[in-house]
């Protein structure tokens, strides 16, 4: 009876295909060399890693399928997305397809010496090889082969225009950088050129937009503040952080203690001003209450 393997992994196996048994048949399965979880069998990747590599490849194409000569030369292109500079050639960046081309091929001339050749194009060539390559690490360069074609798609995104743009803050929950998406899908642009969501390239969590990021980025460093107070925060970070503190008052501070006179100043000594300027606030507030007309 067919049914779907619970796989357990097991302790202190010599043989690889059998690091993983299932809990209620006989099968065993050998470790995928991409995620470390059960591969399924006897191979050396699991479908969901070898569907997710064979996606980086198909990105690459449907990147280069948007490429249109004119965008070259961005400032002058009429066919250049509103709101997106590319990365030029002036800037060090890939400046064309044929910048990703070339790593794709010398993959491609490498791959060929052990599998032969055909008419595929480069990325269909790499992607149904990825089963031999990653079982034949020594002959493939399996090890660097993923990050590659990562920094290959990279620059493809980049060259028609389609890199997310990067928020200048940190992630509050895992310091990870932050960015807004230009496409809704790899090679599907936004019809408004950016999505409103903010997204973590690290742990992955989404802001609804960048008000929403910027107030949980606030909490996180009042947080940090008592956690942490030596930690250092800018002027302009201390006016986000604090924004109930007017400019009058920073303009006093700066006056009359100095702060910020040598840079960033440790968020604890900025928090215990702003804390005390409340607890004084409520003060006067309550004393005028108080005071008879
Ligand atoms: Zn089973
Ligand atoms: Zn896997
Ligand atoms: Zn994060």
């Amino acid at each position: 009876m067919s049914h779907i393997h619970e796989w357990v992994e097991q302790a202190g196996v010599t043989i690889d295909s059998e690091t993983y048994r299932c809990a209620e048949c006989e099968a065993t399965s050998d470790l995928c060399h991409v995620c470390s979880g059960p591969s399924g069998g006897y191979g050396w990747i699991c479908d969901g890693c070898l569907e997710r590599e064979k996606r980086v490849l198909t990105s690459i194409e449907r990147y280069l399928e948007l490429w249109d000569e004119r965008d070259r030369d961005r400032a002058k292109s009429p066919a250049a997305f509103a709101l997106v500079v590319a990365h030029g050639s002036g800037d060090g960046g890939p400046s064309g397809p044929e910048d990703v081309l070339s790593v794709l091929w010398s993959w491609v001339a490498r791959w060929t010496e052990h599998m032969g050749a055909d008419n595929a194009s480069p990325a269909e060539y790499l992607a149904a090889r990825i089963m031999w390559a990653i079982h034949n690490p020594n002959l493939s360069g399996w090890d660097d082969f993923p990050r590659e074609m990562r920094r290959a798609r990279g620059m493809a995104r980049s060259i028609v225009g389609l890199s997310p743009e990067r928020l200048p803050q940190r992630c509050p929950r895992c310091s990870g950088g932050v960015v807004r998406d230009r496409e809704e899908a790899p090679g599907v642009p936004c019809r408004d050129g950016l999505q409103d969501e903010v997204r973590c390239t690290g742990c992955r969590f989404v802001w609804r937009d960048e008000g929403a990021f910027m107030a949980a980025a606030r909490v996180a460093v009042e947080h940090v503040a008592a956690i942490d107070p030596t930690v250092l925060v800018t002027r302009e970070q201390a006016r986000k952080i604090w924004p109930s503190v007017d400019r009058k008052t920073w303009h006093d501070w700066r006056r009359r203690k100095g702060l910020f006179d040598d840079g960033p100043e440790p968020a604890g000594r900025v928090s215990e001003l702003v804390q005390r300027r409340a607890s004084d606030v409520r003060h006067t507030g309550a004393e005028r209450e108080m005071t008879p007309v």
